[in-house]
């Protein structure tokens, strides 16, 4: 069995993420996305279990100390965790899977993961990420300036990423992501297991 691939991808808010990853899951329907647990309350239209498993600070936390995350972080006030679970059920299916996280969870999946593919999306400028967050109208004043302060911080430490991806068209993003997960895919180093199949007399 082909390894199965692990994409993280991070970015600052307002930056289309979701949307990006929504693209990308349609092109590739074998790649499953991951669903994250946040103690934040739903925005219009988020579903339970499809966004975001919702839950209270107190459970958050107790599953925390269960070890039931893979990594967790505190993203503007609000506690947001990656189960761990769902991520090493569909590992060991060896099915591609897609994280769509901040910067300090990426770190903390780069060190149980570091052959996972970090992408991180940009946006084609500053004043057009402020455009969008304010267009998306789901914060306040104050958490639209908090968000657009932290973009900045990220963008500075992007070392642990091997891929940019500009988001000026969202089909176009995705387009580019799609090309990376099927260079990814194809990577020597990630298909010994076939090579050697095949100079057993295997079939690919
Ligand atoms: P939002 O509240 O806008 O949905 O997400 C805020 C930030 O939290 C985004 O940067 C998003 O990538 C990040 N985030 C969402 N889920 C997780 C998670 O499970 N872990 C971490 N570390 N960050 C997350």
């Amino acid at each position: 069995m082909a390894e199965g691939l692990l994409m993280v991808v991070s970015g600052p808010s307002g930056v289309g993420k979701g949307t990006v990853c929504r693209h990308l899951l349609q092109k590739n329907p074998e790649l499953a996305m991951s669903v994250s647990m946040t103690t934040r309350s739903p925005r219009r239209g988020e579903e339970e279990g499809k966004s975001y498993f919702f839950t209270t600070r107190d459970t958050f936390v107790k599953l925390r100390e269960e070890g039931a995350f893979l990594e967790w972080a505190q993203v503007y006030g609000d506690l947001y965790g990656t189960p761990r679970r769902f991520l090493e059920e569909q590992r060991d299916l060896g099915k591609d899977i897609l994280l769509e996280i901040d910067t300090q969870g990426a770190r903390q999946v780069k060190e149980s993961y570091p052959r996972g593919v970090f992408v991180f999306l940009l946006p084609p400028s500053l004043a057009e990420l402020k455009a969008r967050i304010v267009k998306r109208g789901t914060e306040s004043l104050d958490a639209m300036a908090k968000r657009l302060d932290f973009a900045r911080e990220e963008m500075k430490s992007l070392d642990i990423y091997d891929y940019v991806v500009i988001n000026d068209r969202v089909a176009e993003a995705a387009g580019r992501m799609s090309a990376i997960l099927a260079a990814e895919k194809c990577a020597a180093g990630r298909n010994k297991n076939l090579i050697a199949k095949l100079l057993k007399g295997g079939t690919w």
